[in-house]
């Protein structure tokens, strides 16, 4: 069976393994492969980006959705570092601002002496924004506090200090790059992981890449190559020189997903200084409530991670030291899991004292491994990525033009939540088959989102729909199993698949949606 869909992958393969010599090869579609292809691309340069699975499915659809300075990294002294986030911080609210927003966070006090402490600290963040500040930081008092989070624990509560970040949903604003990224000429294409490295001279020249649904290899020919896959960098940078140490030492980070029942006000609570000494957010996101993170070291990278059991008791512990009422285990409708690519210190080190700034390296033969940082500096990332490499390669140079880019479907309009990620787009999405049919009835996703996903967005698993065009995974991971054998039949009415193809994408995806769900 063929359809316009399934012609449209045949149109990218081809089109990326034509007989042309590309600028630029990104390999690994998060936030730092995603920002470096964009950037390429605008610039004019011809550029190819391969994914192994999909668009953000590592850490980049993982995050606590915080477009963000870091205000940890200031008590860190990390000045410089907390400047650059804040920077582009406000360039991509300017840039998108269908994808981000302000949010207000509330430091709740209960000492004498944390409004004065982290009040100071908060004006020096204010002040790090410069002109592109988001709202002022300022003391509450315990009235405020109560109206802005009505759920703080009220024992011995002061008060405390309000500051504003931005929040953005992480694998919509990928697959935003994405669209972006095409509008400008890229040819990016998912369910293709690079095998192998190819060299010319001792310098690299291309890569084998594998089309995972015929299991077909292809070779394609750059003049640069970056490296961008997240934790699985030193895998590609072993590819390139078998002898390559490791340069990563990942950590996980687990968050639990509650009703929004449990933070009913407008504010997210940031917990400045858990019992193991690191931040906490609750944070309202898509009408529920993200609760995160831990930091723990991890000897092996996985694509699907899972959370400890010490991990979720420490962030339910942890919230309930706040809440009341608390979540509880029964509450929790998902749990998910990232792992932070972070780049070696000396041995012995803990994680949490590891570089989170971002880390460029380039190997003797050339492969440029882009790694570290946060999704805030995306762009920064990629900007400087494509500086080294356009040298590298004896590119033309040409100036960033990603400061001032607005991003595919950019609006401003005011509109309800989870239809607000598609900016422009989302008249058209109503306007499908299926656009006032809800998928299931306690997710807010309509059947016409599945078959847009599938014709705009390069869907071609119930996964890459439920868990990153569509955010069912994570906000409610049972209801997400649920809705997965419709689902399955309109992509494959979509994309020219049969009755067996979607009884095994059910299966899988069920599967996978258990590893979200709490035992018991
Ligand atoms: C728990 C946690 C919370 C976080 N919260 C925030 C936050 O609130 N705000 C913020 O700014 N930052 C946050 N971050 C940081 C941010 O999420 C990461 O820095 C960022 O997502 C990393 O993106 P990446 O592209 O480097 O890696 P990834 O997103 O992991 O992307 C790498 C990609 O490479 C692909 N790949 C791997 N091997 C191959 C191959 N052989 N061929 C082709 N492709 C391949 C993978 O499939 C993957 O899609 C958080 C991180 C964690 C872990």
């Amino acid at each position: 069976m063929t359809s316009p869909t399934t012609n449209r992958r045949a149109q990218l393969l081809q089109a990326a393994t034509q007989d042309t010599l590309w600028d630029v090869l990104v390999i690994g579609g998060g936030a730092s492969g995603l920002g470096a292809a964009l950037e390429a691309a605008t610039r004019g340069y011809r550029t190819l980006l391969l994914e192994a699975h999909d668009y953000a499915k590592g850490t980049s659809s993982r995050s606590t959705k915080l477009v963000h300075g870091g205000v940890r990294y200031l008590a860190q002294g990390n000045v410089s570092l907390v400047r650059e986030a804040l920077h582009e911080r406000g360039l991509l609210k300017k840039n998108a601002p269908h994808l981000v927003h302000d949010l207000g966070f509330l430091i709740a006090s209960y000492t004498w002496w944390s409004k004065p402490f982290y009040g100071i600290g908060l004006k020096m963040y204010d002040a790090l924004a410069g002109k592109l500040n988001l709202k002022s930081s300022r003391l509450i008092g315990r009235k405020e506090a109560l109206t802005l989070a009505p759920t703080l624990k009220q024992d011995r509560l002061s008060g405390g200090v309000l500051y504003f970040d931005g929040q953005f949903d992480d694998s919509r604003l990928a697959i935003t790059l994405l669209r972006t990224f095409e509008d400008y000429g890229g040819v990016a294409l998912n369910a293709a992981p690079v095998v192998g490295l190819s060299k010319a001279g001792g310098k690299v020249s291309g890569a084998t890449f594998k089309d995972s649904e015929t299991g077909r290899e292809y070779a394609v020919r750059a003049r640069t190559v970056i490296n961008a896959t997240g934790v699985f960098v030193d895998s590609l940078r072993q590819m390139d020189d078998a002898g390559a140490k490791p340069m990563l030492s990942p950590s996980q980070g687990v968050h639990v997903v509650v009703d929004r029942r449990f933070l009913p006000g407008n504010s997210a609570l940031m917990v400045p200084r858990t019992d193991d000494g690191r931040v906490l957010f609750a944070v309202p996101w898509h009408d529920h409530v993200v609760i995160g993170t831990t930091d723990t070291a991890v000897p092996e990278v996985s694509l699907e991670p899972r959370a400890l059991p010490e991990e979720i008791e420490f962030i339910l512990q942890t919230a309930a030291q706040y809440l009341d009422p608390a979540p509880t285990r029964a509450d929790v409708r998902s749990v998910y899991v990232g792992l932070r690519p972070l780049v070696k210190a000396a041995e012995g080190s803990d994680t949490k004292a590891l570089s989170r700034d971002h880390v460029i390296r380039i190997s003797e033969s050339g492969l440029l491994t882009l790694t570290g940082g946060k999704w805030t500096t995306y762009r920064r990332m990629g900007e400087d990525a494509v500086n080294r490499a356009a040298d590298l390669a004896g590119l033309p140079p040409r100036l960033s033009l990603t400061p001032g880019l607005p991003l595919h479907g950019w609006s401003q309009a005011d509109v309800a939540d989870h239809w607000k990620v598609y900016g422009t787009d989302a008249a058209s999405i109503q306007a499908l088959d299926g656009g006032k049919t809800l998928l299931h009835p306690e997710l807010p996703y309509s059947e016409a989102e599945v078959r847009w996903a599938a014709r705009m967005e390069q869907a071609r698993t119930v996964e890459d729909v439920l868990a990153r065009r569509l955010r069912a995974l994570l906000l409610n991971a049972r209801a997400s199993r649920e809705a997965a054998p419709r689902t399955a039949a309109l992509l494959a009415e979509e994309l020219g698949h049969d009755a067996a193809w979607q009884a095994e994408q059910v299966r899988v995806y069920q599967e996978l949606a258990a590893g979200y769900m709490l035992p018991g």
